[in-house]
């Protein structure tokens, strides 16, 4: 039981001081370090993918030992396609992220990539494989350079100005005074909310991660924003295994396949235009929303 606090206590710690939308990497690398409790297999060997492919089978997880969040979720993401996760506040979508990550252990079933456990392998090569742009991104504070280049250890000038562009960010950074060279955070310049997430971007850009977790990427951004930041998310997730988990159906509707969780359970499953025709709770949520202006 103290294995499945700990963690909890540092997610929300880190969590905390995240919100703030800056933190040093430093500190960061305390909590997690000194609060993390998954921990790698003796000999563990790094993960290999060929076929990005994500599946979850039969996972079973709660935070705490007696109130289970996710009841057998089993699901496949196939390698290169587009799965979209959507359902009721609560439902358990970010857990099914962190699940991927690996800031938990599942208590029963099992999540592999490519057919190998990410249990088994190394944390660090697991997390090389998988490039996260949450609601909300952290920035250092740091100049926006070494903010990009964070993707990749020693990425070269070249890839961070070449992720850039393909974030649509570029432009930006060529108008500030020093450039890339440039503070941002307590130091320097305060970013838009577009504009943090397009930096996530590219840092996530200049790691090449063969699969993409978008947890509500542009869920805080206005809606013309939220429509441009959504056009690069588009382009630049074109070849990679993307699982994005969205609370505004809109931004999800042209993915291969929708899952709709609804406490803890896979309630639906289909394209949106499938979905629709079953007038389940899926269509009841597009309705509401379309209702409410699309959001
Ligand atoms: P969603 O992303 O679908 O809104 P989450 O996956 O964040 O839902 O949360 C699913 C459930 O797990 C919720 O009931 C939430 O309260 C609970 N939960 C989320 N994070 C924690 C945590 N760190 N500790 C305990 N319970 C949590
Ligand atoms: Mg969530």
């Amino acid at each position: 039981l103290i294995q499945l606090f700990r963690p909890l206590d540092m997610l929300g710690m880190v969590y905390r001081t995240v919100r703030q939308g800056l933190i040093d990497m430093a500190e960061m690398f305390r909590l997690i370090d000194t609060q993390s409790e998954v921990q790698d297999l003796p000999g563990a060997p790094a993960l290999v993918v060929r076929h990005p492919v994500v599946t979850f089978d039969d996972v079973h997880f709660g935070y705490e030992e007696d109130r289970e969040i996710l009841h057998g979720l089993s699901f496949e993401v196939p390698a290169g396609s587009h799965v979209a996760i959507v359902g009721p506040s609560g439902a358990g979508k970010s857990t099914i992220g962190r699940l991927l990550f690996r800031f938990y252990d599942p208590q029963a079933g099992r999540i592999l990539i490519d057919g190998q456990d990410i249990a088994q392998v190394t944390q660090a090569s697991l997390r090389a494989q998988i490039g996260i742009v949450p609601q909300d991104s952290v920035l250092f504070n740091d100049t926006i350079g070494y903010n990009i280049a964070y993707g990749r250890d020693g990425a070269s000038r070249e890839q961070v100005i070449n992720a850039s562009r393909d974030a649509a960010i570029l432009p930006f950074i060529e108008k500030l005074p020093d450039g890339l060279d440039t503070e941002v955070g307590e130091r320097g310049l305060k970013l838009s909310g577009g504009e943090k997430q397009r930096v996530a971007i590219a840092r996530t850009l200049v790691k090449d991660p063969p699969i993409l977790l978008l947890d509500e990427a542009t869920s805080a951004l206005d809606s013309r924003t939220e429509q441009a930041i959504l056009a690069t998310l588009r382009r630049v997730s074109q070849h990679r295994t993307t699982l994005a988990i969205a609370h505004r159906l809109s931004t999800i509707a042209d993915a291969d396949r929708i899952l709709v969780l609804d406490q803890g359970r896979l309630a639906e499953s289909g394209t949106h235009a499938e979905l629709l025709g079953a007038r389940g709770l899926y269509a009841e949520m597009w309705a509401r929303q379309q209702a409410e202006g699309g959001d």
